[in-house]
């Protein structure tokens, strides 16, 4: 999540929306993976990225740990990131092939990429980051095309309510010193939001958006 000060040096300067058009198709890659590469913390995964990975390999969150993803600390907070190979840095789900094995299912920051987001008044905007992805003469595209991510709409309200869940759950455990405190509230919010049981017939951003009021309470966070 980047701040509106660093953005001047990282991108074209610009702000984007969901139908704007940016330079950021890459026509495909042609077989480059480097930002898939050393990425291990800047890729946090959110409840929604873990859902779709499990469901797609039909997998539970506990067999991906330490294997795929691994749980990194932040502001005391522990969340799931992807896992780099030990011996490459490369992204664990990578095939020797240098492809994605998750790929239609990839985390929304890999598929957003070159675009990232940045958060500002309850709502989010997307930049272009400029110097990260080796591909010159980028292509015009609309944003919704670039990202393509389903039911558009849903997945932004969840975004939006999360990176307020995990701003307020921040400033929670600021308080908190206890350490064993801290390691019970990490075990709720994994439990809850990570290892959620969400049935093949059901909607994912409905289930988890009438359990966040529960949680956000478990956790004692408004
Ligand atoms: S760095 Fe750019 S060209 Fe390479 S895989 Fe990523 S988006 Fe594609
Ligand atoms: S999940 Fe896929 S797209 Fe994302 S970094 Fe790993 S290999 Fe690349």
């Amino acid at each position: 999540m980047k701040t509106i000060n660093r953005l001047e040096e990282i991108s074209d300067g610009k702000l984007y929306d969901i139908d704007d058009i940016v330079k950021a198709d890459t026509y495909g890659c042609n077989g480059c993976s480097d930002c898939c590469s050393d990425v291990g913390e800047l890729v946090v995964l959110t409840p929604f990225d873990v859902y779709e990975m499990v469901s797609y390999l039909g997998v539970d969150f506990d067999e991906l740990l330490g294997d795929k993803i691994v749980l990194r600390p932040n502001n005391k907070i522990l969340l799931p990131h992807l896992k780099m190979q030990d011996n490459n840095k490369k992204c664990s789900f990578l095939n020797k092939e240098g492809r994605c094995i998750i790929h239609s299912k990839r985390p929304n920051i890999c598929r957003l990429f070159p675009l990232g987001r940045v958060y500002k008044d309850d709502d989010f905007k997307y930049f272009l980051q400029v110097g990260n992805c080796p591909k010159e003469d980028l292509k015009d595209v609309k944003v919704k095309n670039w990202v393509g991510i389903e039911n558009y709409e849903e997945n932004r309200k969840f975004i939006l309510e999360w990176y307020k869940f995990i701003k307020a759950l921040t400033f929670r455990l600021k308080f908190v010193r206890d350490e064993k405190e801290v390691e019970a509230i990490n075990q709720i919010l994994l439990d809850s939001c990570y290892r959620i049981k969400i049935k093949e017939e059901d909607n994912f951003y409905f289930v988890f958006l009438k359990y966040l009021p529960e949680i956000k309470n478990r956790l004692g966070i408004i």
